[in-house]
């Protein structure tokens, strides 16, 4: 069986892109209005010859009647489960906001193997996040672009090792 790599991330940062991305085809909806993905949705991905499963989450994006730390730690249970990596994505844009953080929380003390993908990071825009998610203490972030396929072979590099 191929390794199984889960997207995960608050909303609208650019996992469904990024999904899209690694897939090859638009198998999830991008959309500037977070909350569209709202199901799983997995697919092939390949990358120089690296072969593996990618999970698109709603994750985070979920609305029920269970608190936010809750609802986030249910997610994160639930999309792990199985997982052999998961990709942590930020929006570089953005920086570090208090629900990266709190997702930080949790994976950290998850044991599965985290790439923190800061996305976005096309140009110079995104300088100041991508030194910012060091802070997470999940390793040295990915810069990325998912929109424009930049980056893609540092994900490589990241990924190889743990998969
Ligand atoms: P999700 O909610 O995390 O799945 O985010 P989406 O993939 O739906 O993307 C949210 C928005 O961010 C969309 O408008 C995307 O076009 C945009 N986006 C995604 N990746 C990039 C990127 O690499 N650069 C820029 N500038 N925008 C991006
Ligand atoms: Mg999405």
């Amino acid at each position: 069986m191929k390794p199984q790599v889960i997207i995960i991330g608050r909303p609208n940062v650019g996992k469904s892109t990024l999904f899209n991305r690694l897939v090859g085809k638009k198998l999830a909806l991008v959309d500037d209005q977070p909350g569209v993905t709202r199901d799983r949705r997995m697919g092939d991905a390949e990358i120089a010859g690296l072969q593996f499963t990618v999970v698109d989450t709603a994750g985070w994006e979920d609305e029920d009647e269970l608190t936010l730390p809750g609802r986030m730690r249910k997610q994160t249970e639930a999309s792990l489960e199985g997982a052999d990596a998961a990709m942590f994505v930020i929006d570089s844009r953005v920086g570090l906001t208090p629900l990266d953080e709190e997702i930080g929380r949790y994976l950290r003390e998850n044991d599965v193997p985290i790439v923190v993908v800061a996305n976005k990071a096309e140009g110079s825009a995104g300088e100041s996040g991508i030194l910012e998610s060091y802070s997470l203490g999940l390793g040295d972030p990915v810069p990325l672009s998912a929109e424009h396929g930049e980056g893609i072979a540092d994900l490589f590099s990241a990924l190889w090792p743990i998969i």
